[in-house]
């Protein structure tokens, strides 16, 4: 062989072996991606397989809804307002329709979603009679300076953009009325006074539920929404973290998250953000932050995370028993649970 040959032939050897090792991890990132949860309060283990199979399909809904909208090439924050809409509407979820009750035996609702291509926030804390109230968070975002509106003030704002209302006691159903009633008499048992922070349930999975989203989109943007009626019996004006950019929701160019759980433990670790935080200063990678922050940060039954990094991986994190959650990308992934494997 002459030598101008085998010149040539190695340098090919090695271009080949440079193009495989870009292009085969390239060709393995999913072109869109989207996890869901539906709270880390779940079921017990021993729940029929009935009921477990009606909360498998109620999440399945909500995440082939996404599916195809991303499939169609829609934007982050179209698709996670439209899947969190989803959920909210369903009972099985502590968020609208279903919602948790709070010590006076009425709802009051939190939300909020973030656009991280553009780190555009809204959220609403504490409406009462608004329907979705993701989508009042995202008029919040598109249509005030602001970010996060409560009370009355939200509910005025509501009457201005003119999204549906519906009475507070629509947001009702006979299991968590059941649950409330629990909670109420073993507090009552324990003598502590109504919505104290000592009195939470003895049973975690009486405390929350929630439920979000975060999204990957085709053209790389990321967005992350999540939607509450809070803790079971929580004293009324008590606003959790699910609103509160940084500590429930949270999306930048590098990370979506979105948590449940015992909200007053996300505020104060500011949860979501530190995931961020950690992906962008600290060189770990999604999992690993996710990881750090969920079974190092947090406490046992504290709850879990949902969040999705600009590669497009998707990480599902929690200390609690279960979690309700579905995780899907443009690779073929489509998949939900509740449990551990
Ligand atoms: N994090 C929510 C809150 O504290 C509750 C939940 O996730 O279920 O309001």
């Amino acid at each position: 062989m002459s030598i101008r040959l085998a010149v040539a032939l190695s340098s090919f050897a090695v271009l080949a072996a440079a193009f495989t090792a870009c292009a085969s991890p390239f060709a393995a990132r999913p072109t869109w991606a989207i996890a869901i949860h539906g709270g880390a309060g779940t079921l017990e283990r021993s729940a029929s397989v009935e009921q477990q199979q009606e909360h498998r399909i109620a999440l399945e809904r909500a995440l082939q809804a996404g599916r195809e909208r991303l499939m169609r090439g829609e934007s982050a924050v179209d698709v996670v307002e439209a899947v969190v809409r989803v959920l909210e509407d369903d009972p099985h979820f502590n968020a609208g329709k279903g919602a948790v009750f709070n010590e006076k035996g009425e709802h009051e609702l939190d939300a909020s979603i973030m656009d991280g291509s553009t780190m555009a926030c809204g959220a609403v804390a504490g409406v009462r009679t608004v329907k979705n109230p993701v989508s009042l968070a995202r008029l919040v975002m598109e249509k005030t300076r602001h970010v996060l509106l409560m009370g009355e003030g939200a509910e005025h704002f509501a009457t201005l953009v003119g999204v549906e209302r519906v009475e507070n006691s629509w947001f009702d159903t006979d299991y968590r009325k059941k649950v409330l009633e629990e909670v109420l008499r073993e507090r009552k048992q324990q003598g502590s006074a109504l919505g104290d922070a000592r009195s939470a349930p003895r049973d975690p999975r009486h405390d929350y539920g929630t439920v979000g989203c975060v999204v990957r989109d085709k053209n790389g943007r990321l967005a992350a929404a999540t939607s509450t009626g809070g803790l079971t019996g929580k004293r009324w004006g008590r606003v959790g973290d699910t609103p509160i950019v940084g500590a429930g929701n949270y999306a930048d160019s590098l990370v979506a998250v979105s948590g449940t759980g015992t909200g007053e433990q996300f505020i104060r670790h500011t949860v979501a953000r530190s995931i961020g935080a950690r992906v962008q200063f600290g060189g770990q990678s999604l999992e690993q932050a996710a990881t750090a922050l969920v079974h190092g940060v947090l406490k046992p039954d504290d709850g879990g995370v949902i969040a999705v990094d600009r590669d497009g991986n998707l990480v599902a994190a929690y200390n609690s028993t279960g979690m309700y959650r579905g995780l899907a990308d443009s690779n073929g992934r489509f998949e939900v649970a509740i449990f551990e494997k």
